[in-house]
């Protein structure tokens, strides 16, 4: 790809496939020589920007930066990470609409690395299992911790919870500030995307509108 092709893509935020393109030898190393690696070559770019390194406050920023990125920021990138979601027979033979709503999107956008910041809200009908209601917001959490775009990360999350739950009535919805569209770019500070997707009963626009109506409630 030339660069042209790159600035292209580069805001426009293309996603080439619902999996995270990951190499074959991703897991090569270990987390410690993962940071190792990175904190060098992080020190390469701070020392061709012209930075002094040597400068007591920014000594330790290629470790943290390495650091931060394998444990925190991308930590989702791991399969080891991905959180154990256990699900329960449905005995209780609940069968109406069940909403997660304003669980946190910490993301970051696979194009420029910067923050995507926002909201998701997950709604299922059950059929035969329920999970935990807090797995559900460590299943967000999870693929969020990748760089990313914003629709396939909606994607991602969708299809974990229809294998997960064995049902295909489930509906995601993230709504997000992108961080390369507000503070570089067009510097738009106002506007937000908003991505879903969804399967089963919510391809029928009374159950989208039903859910759609409890998201109005907040929930106090
Ligand atoms: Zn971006």
């Amino acid at each position: 790809m030339d660069k042209s092709q790159i600035e292209v893509i580069g805001d426009n935020h293309i996603g080439t496939s619902v999996k995270t393109p990951m190499r074959v030898d991703a897991f090569k190393h270990t987390d410690t020589e993962k940071i190792e690696n990175i904190q060098f070559h992080f020190s390469k770019i701070m020392e061709e920007m012209g930075l002094d390194l040597t400068d007591e406050s920014l000594s330790g920023t290629p470790y943290r930066v390495a650091k931060m990125y394998i444990k925190e920021l991308f930590y989702g990138l791991n399969p080891n990470n991905r959180p154990k979601i256990s699900t329960f027979p449905n005995t209780y033979g609940y069968q109406r609409m069940l909403v997660e709503q304003d669980i946190t999107i910490d993301s970051s956008c696979e194009h420029h690395f910067l923050p995507i910041i926002g909201k998701a809200h997950v709604g299922y009908i059950p059929k035969n299992k329920v999970v935990g209601l807090s797995k559900i917001n460590r299943l967000v959490d999870y693929y969020a911790h990748r760089p990313q775009v914003q629709e396939r990360l909606c994607l991602q999350i969708l299809k974990h919870l229809q294998t997960t739950l064995g049902t295909e009535d489930v509906i995601v919805v993230i709504s997000a500030k992108q961080l390369c569209v507000s503070s570089r770019g067009i510097k738009d500070k106002e506007s937000f995307t908003i991505t879903l997707d969804y399967g089963g009963a919510f391809t029928h626009v009374d159950k989208r509108t039903e859910f759609f109506n409890i998201l109005k409630t907040d929930g106090d």
